[in-house]
C-alpha cells in the first residue's frame, strides 16, 4: 500500500521488488503515479470508494476498486463499457467499524442489481476494521465476512478474493487463527511503520526505522513550564494542560502541525517533546546537556505524521 506516501515511486518500486503483486493506494491521483511508475506490470487496487466523478478514471487506471454503491457501481459499468473492459470489484461489508461497507442483509439485494451490470465483474468480498469504530477483527467477524462468501457463491459466481482487513488482521495471520479462506489483506502501516495495529506493538523482524523525520532546533533557552497569565485556548481552539516540571532547558524546533501532527517518538529518548502549535515543535531538552541551535533532532512518525509529513510541500523527502 502506498497511500500514506502518497503513491511515492521509491517506495512502490521497493514494495514491487520486495514481491507484492497488487499494490493499493486510496487516491486515484497516486494510482496514476504508480501506473507511471511500474506500468501495467503490477495490479493495481483503488482503496477509498471511487467518487462517482472519478468512475472513468477509475476504470481506466485500477484493476480492482472497492466498492458499496449500486449508483457508483452503475456508473462504473458505463465507464468500462466504453472502454470495453470489465472491472473488477471487491464489495465491501460493514462487520460493525461503521466506516464503508453494504450491511449484510443488504448483499443479495446488491448481487441481484450486478447481474444486470454486465461490465462489472465481482472479484471477491472485503471488509474494513479498526478504522473509524476501532473494532478489533477475530473469528466472529471474519467468520461472518467467510460466511457471506459461502452464501454469496451457493446463489453465484466464485469469489477469488476475501479481503480480511488492514493491518489490524495481521496478528491473526501470524498466530495462524485467521480463517482459511480469507487470502487477501490490504497492508499499510504494518509495512511502512514495522507495527500491527491493535496494540500497535512491533511485528518480529520488521524495521522499525524505515521513515526518520529530522527537524533543526532554532531555540535553546532556559524556560519554566507552565505559561504565565491568565490562559485561554491555545491557537487551535484547545486547551492544553501544563505540567511543573519547573525551569527547564527548553529547545523549539521548526517544524509543525502545518507538516505533522505529534505522533512522533525522538530518537534521543533524553529528549521530550511538550507540545507546539502550526510551525514549532517544544521539546524538553534539559536531559540534553550538549543539544545547541542548529542542530538536527531525528523522530520516528507515527501513521498520522507520516501521513502528514509525506503530504506537506514543506517536508524535503529523501530516499537512501
Ligand atoms: C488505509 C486502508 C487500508 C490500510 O490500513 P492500514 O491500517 O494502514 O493497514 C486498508 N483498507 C482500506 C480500505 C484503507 O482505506
Amino acid at each position: 500500500m502506498t497511500k500514506a506516501v502518497c503513491g511515492e515511486p521509491a517506495v512502490a518500486r521497493a514494495l514491487a521488488e520486495a514481491g507484492f503483486k497488487q499494490l493499493a493506494d486510496s487516491r486515484i491521483e497516486n494510482v496514476e503515479k504508480i501506473r507511471q511508475t511500474l506500468g501495467t506490470g503490477i495490479e493495481v487496487m483503488l482503496l477509498r470508494l471511487p467518487m462517482f466523478s472519478q468512475c472513468a478514471a477509475v476504470a481506466r487506471l485500477c484493476d480492482y476498486s472497492l466498492n458499496s454503491e449500486a449508483a457508483v457501481l452503475t456508473e462504473l459499468n458505463a465507464r468500462a463499457t466504453e472502454l470495453g473492459i470489465r472491472h473488477r470489484v471487491i464489495l465491501m461489508v460493514d462487520l460493525g467499524d461503521l466506516r464503508e461497507g453494504i450491511w449484510p442483509d443488504q448483499l443479495d439485494t446488491l448481487r441481484r442489481q450486478i447481474q444486470r451490470l454486465p461490465h462489472i465483474r465481482v472479484a471477491g468480498l472485503g471488509t474494513n476494521l479498526t478504522c473509524y469504530g476501532g473494532v478489533i477483527p477475530g473469528p466472529e467477524n471474519l467468520g461472518r465476512l467467510v460466511a457471506l462468501k459461502n452464501q454469496w457463491e451457493s446463489k453465484g459466481e466464485p469469489l477469488a478474493i476475501v479481503s480480511g482487513g488492514n493491518s489490524s488482521s495481521l496478528q491473526m495471520v501470524l498466530d495462524q487463527s485467521i480463517p482459511a479462506e480469507i487470502n487477501h489483506l490490504r497492508l499499510g502501516e504494518s509495512i511502512l511503520l514495522g507495527l500491527e495495529t491493535v496494540h500497535r506493538s512491533p511485528i518480529p523482524g520488521a524495521h522499525l526505522d524505515a521513515f526518520i523525520l529530522r527537524a533543526e532546533v532554532v531555540e535553546l533557552k532556559e524556560k519554566p513550564s507552565v505559561p504565565i497569565g491568565s490562559l485561554t485556548e491555545d491557537a487551535f481552539g484547545n486547551r492544553p494542560v501544563f505540567t511543573e516540571r519547573g525551569c527547564h532547558r527548553r529547545a523549539v524546533l521548526a517544524i509543525g502541525r502545518q507538516d505533522i501532527d505529534f505522533s512522533i517518538t525522538p530518537l534521543n529518548r533524553s529528549l521530550e517533546i511538550v507540545g507546539g502549535s502550526s510551525d514549532h515543535l517544544l521539546v524538553d531538552a534539559a536531559r540534553a546537556p550538549k543539544l545547541k541551535v542548529g542542530d538536527i533532532i531525528d523522530f520516528i512518525p507515527g501513521y498520522g505524521a507520516l501521513l502528514a509529513a509525506m503530504t506537506s510541500p514543506y517536508v524535503k523527502k529523501v530516499y537512501i
